[in-house]
């Protein structure tokens, strides 16, 4: 069974989708992770230019690095050139970076195929979370949500999630970034942020982290087949 989750930055879609892996037994896939994977790697080399661009030849130049996913209990963990990730991937630069890299194509097909191998390799089940996990990557996902949640409120967990200080201006900071990013994630051509047809809408504003996690465990036990 595949479930996948959908939606914009800071809407909650990591800490659900593993809690939700947990509960289910099912493997828990942060696409978000790889293509942070390239972003690190164009930081790293110092291909991003002063206006946060990467030059095409670079593109081609990271889509051609060894990106990978390893299984680390239930989850996967990004691996780049034999090297696994952690946190180095989570900075504001390469968080930015993030969503240039991600527009290209190329760099796209690479994460599609890692995310593909292992979905395939663990046929109990998957938990997917990204920007185009049911429309573009697992089209045929027996269950397809799309969270989501307002700027502000995504914000404020964002920053409490980071241990920062949770102001009024803080806040509003932290959600025009989130905002400016889900623009970008939004207006590219290739594989945009947008809501699969068949997907359920999950508004988490005013959910607790147990509401959104059961919503989704319900409506995968309700599926014929499911566990
Ligand atoms: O989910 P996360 O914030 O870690 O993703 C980082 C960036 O990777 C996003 O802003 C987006 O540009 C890109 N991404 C994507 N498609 C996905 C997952 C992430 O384009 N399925």
């Amino acid at each position: 069974m595949i479930i996948a989750i959908d939606g914009p930055a800071g809407s909650g879609k990591t800490t659900t989708a593993q809690e939700v892996a947990r509960r289910l037994g099912f493997l828990h896939l942060d696409s978000g992770a790889l293509y942070r994977a390239f972003a690190l790697a164009a930081c790293e080399r110092g291909w991003v230019g002063p206006a946060g661009d990467v030059p095409r030849e670079r593109i081609v130049e990271l889509a051609a690095l060894d990106v990978d996913g390893e299984v680390v209990q239930g989850a996967i963990m990004a691996v780049l050139e034999g090297r696994r990730l952690a946190e180095e991937i989570r900075t504001p630069e390469v968080t930015a970076c993030a969503s240039i890299v991600s527009a290209h194509p190329e760099i796209r097909e690479q994460v599609n195929a890692v995310l593909r191998r292992l979905a395939a390799q663990n046929p109990t089940g998957i938990v997917c979370e990204g920007r185009d996990m049911g429309t573009a990557v697992f089209p045929e996902a027996e269950l397809k949500v799309y969270m989501d949640a307002q700027p502000e409120e995504r914000a404020r967990r964002r920053l409490l999630q980071r241990g920062e200080d949770v102001s009024r201006e803080s806040v509003s900071r932290e959600s025009a970034r989130l905002v400016a990013r889900d623009r970008q994630d939004s207006r590219r051509a290739a594989s945009p942020l947008r809501k699969a047809e068949d997907a359920t809408v999950v508004d988490t504003t005013r959910l607790s982290f147990e509401e959104q996690v059961a919503q989704i465990v319900e409506a995968a036990r309700r599926r014929p087949g499911s566990a």
